[in-house]
């Protein structure tokens, strides 16, 4: 393979450059990417930072909020300048100014049944690092029905969780794990190195996921628990009676 990097960019991937799962291969792999993160927050913070410093390509980047400072103290991408402007935009000049060779695409609204079709179509790979019900199962809903592979993390307290939903037959969906949305429950602390923990996970099994490999995470779900440093694997299964991916639908 003929590769067009530039001496910089090859200077920049040398240590992915080295390893033998990534390459030369893994790397135009990784730049060819498009990628969508729903949520510049806490988790999709650390998650945005890895996949721009590894190297791909275009990120989209889906967030409806301003930064505040009850932000900042798991929310890295933004800093004490950005207070007032809106995530999407102190998330550019962030990941910008960390590697220029990454394209942003910046949509400053909240994902919705009207909006979401044609905000992430053109992505290959879709992470949710949202912090709510209602936009996971939209997220969740949309990826499966259009075939596309989604990571998803959720933290609270010192608890998080990951799991990679593929449509494909056999693998579970979303819904499969949680049909209906939880009843609203009152606002929970978080740890924001647990954030960072599970952006960082997301992050990982997206570069793995653009690289060809398989994730055990399609059938299972990873759960951290930051207070005991304690990760579990559950499995997951396909439910008959699922209201997504069940018989008929
Ligand atoms: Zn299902």
């Amino acid at each position: 393979m003929s590769l067009d990097f530039s001496p910089e960019e090859l200077f920049r991937y040398s240590r992915n450059l080295m390893l033998p799962e990534v390459g030369e291969a893994g790397q135009q792999r990784w730049r060819a990417a498009r990628v969508a993160v729903v949520g510049a927050g806490g988790i999709g913070s650390a998650a945005l930072y890895y996949l721009a410093a590894a190297g791909v390509g275009q990120i989209s980047i889906i967030d409806s909020d301003g930064v505040e400072a009850s932000n900042l103290q798991r929310q890295i991408l933004h800093n004490i300048h950005d207070l007032g402007r809106r995530k999407v935009e102190s998330a550019w000049e962030t990941l910008t100014a960390l590697n220029p060779h990454c394209r942003l695409q910046l949509h400053d609204t909240r994902l919705d049944a009207a909006n979401i079709r044609d905000i992430l179509i053109e992505n290959d790979l879709v992470l949710d690092a949202s912090d709510n019900f209602e936009t996971r199962l939209l997220v969740a809903d949309y990826c499966w029905r259009d075939q596309k592979t989604l990571v998803s993390a959720a933290v609270g307290g010192f608890q998080g969780l990951l799991l990679v939903l593929e449509p494909g037959p056999g693998n579970p969906c979303y819904r499969c794990l949680l049909p209906q949305p939880p009843l609203p429950a009152p606002e929970e602390g978080i740890l924001g190195a647990v954030a960072g923990v599970l952006g960082c996970l997301q992050a990982l099994e997206a570069l793995k996921l653009l690289l060809g490999r398989k994730s055990p995470l399609t059938r299972q779900l990873l759960s951290y628990d930051g207070l005991q440093g304690r990760f579990r694997q559950v499995q997951r299964v396909k439910q008959p009676d699922c209201p997504l991916c069940g018989p008929g639908k």
